[in-house]
């Protein structure tokens, strides 16, 4: 089903448009129309190459939200007009450790990712939600909540489920004391999560003009890390800390910032990282990584939205500011989503590309 997308052609090249082939739905999958798409910082560092694992032409786009319009055969769950999502990925080996406990992210075989990837024949390029529709095998689905208004429930799907797997896996608890570093995409998600689940919830960002959103997100403190002095100020102040910086810095001085036992989780990816371990051994501190969180931890994570009243800050955008919009969020302007209107592609087809391989 030819399709109309934006792609990038090469590394760091603009996104124009461009015609995907989307499979037609086979006996388990959806077909969905796409009605908005976040944009997250990760689409910028991979149509820039900044990963170095990309493959162009490349169609970002992993925080999907819209509508069942299709679906195959034996599919029992879903119907059409159910208004549904999908996040980062689009399959994986089901078979393994990882997979059978619902840690789909962690599969040990290969993860289909939703974009820059392949399906589980290893072959056929998986594209994003920078389109009009997408094929996807029902177990891959999410169901959206009702409550949330769809563009600001889209950006759940991967900066929603992103921070609040760590909030859990950690145990972040009511009353802790932890730091979101970081107020963007992920970070103000994550401040409105940790509010919703009880813990007393500092910012930690080197942007002073983001003060009252921060208090306004519900934010119970908010430090500025130009200023050096923070970083003696508060040495082990928190039981928990969630990095969602995009760009490398040092993670040492916010590390001393962990108490005894606290734990410090990178969810930031920045490339080059730079790393110190005095900093963790010292207080038996642990530096922990985290990947975004199963399908049914997701949608756990968006029943819980929907019941706490939690959402993204977005600035709907067409399609053709896309550009405009990873520049920005380059630029830290952005406050806190851009969500593509999917309706924007048309459905025109571009005769530009066609990524039948
Ligand atoms: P974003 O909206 O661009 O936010 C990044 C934040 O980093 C900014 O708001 C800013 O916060 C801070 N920052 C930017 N430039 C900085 C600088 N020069 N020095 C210090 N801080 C700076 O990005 P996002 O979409 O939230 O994504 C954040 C990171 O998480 C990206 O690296 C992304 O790839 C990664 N990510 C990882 C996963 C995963 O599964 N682990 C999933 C999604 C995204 P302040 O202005 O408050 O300092
Ligand atoms: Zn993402
Ligand atoms: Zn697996």
């Amino acid at each position: 089903m030819r399709t109309p997308a934006y792609a990038a052609p090469a590394a760091r090249a603009r996104l124009g448009p461009f015609t995907i082939d989307r499979r037609e739905p086979g006996p388990h999958d959806v077909l969905i129309d796409i009605r908005y798409c976040g944009v997250c910082h990760s689409d910028i560092h991979q149509v820039r190459d900044e990963w170095g694992d990309a493959a162009f032409p490349m169609v970002p786009g992993h925080e999907i939200a819209g509508t069942v319009s299709r679906v195959g055969s034996a599919v029992t769950h879903w119907k059409v007009g159910d208004t549904v999502g999908v996040g980062v990925f689009v399959d994986s080996c089901r078979r393994c450790e990882a997979c059978v406990a619902g840690e789909e992210p962690y599969c040990e075989g290969s993860v289909s990712w939703s974009y820059n990837s392949t399906e589980q024949d290893g072959r056929t390029p998986t594209y994003g939600g920078y389109s009009t529709r997408i094929t996807v095998d029902e177990a891959y689905v999410l169901r959206m909540p009702a409550a949330l208004p769809l563009e600001r429930a889209a950006p759940l799907l991967c900066a929603g489920i992103t921070t609040y797997s760590p909030l859990r896996h950690f145990g972040v608890q009511a009353g802790d004391p932890i730091a979101v570093v970081g107020l963007g995409g992920l970070g103000h998600v994550a401040v409105r999560l940790a509010k919703a689940m009880g813990a007393h919830v500092t910012v930690l960002s080197h942007s002073p003009r983001k003060r009252d959103d921060a208090l306004r997100l519900g934010a119970d403190d908010f430090l500025v890390t130009v200023d050096a002095t923070v970083f003696e100020r508060n040495l082990k102040r928190f039981t928990f800390i969630l990095d969602t910086v995009s760009v490398s810095h040092a993670y040492d001085p916010y590390i001393e910032l962990v108490r005894r036992d606290g734990v410090m989780v990178l969810v930031g990816l920045p490339e080059p990282s730079l790393l110190g371990a005095p900093a963790l051994v010292n207080a038996r501190r642990r530096l922990a990584g985290s990947n975004v969180g199963g399908i049914r931890e997701t949608q756990e994570m968006l029943d819980f939205c929907s019941q706490h009243g939690v959402m993204a800050d977005v600035e709907v955008i067409p399609i053709q500011r896309i550009n405009e919009a990873h520049d920005r969020a380059v630029a830290n302007d952005v406050r806190y989503r851009f969500v593509i209107d999917n309706a924007s592609l048309g459905d025109g087809l571009s005769g530009r590309g066609d990524a039948r391989r």
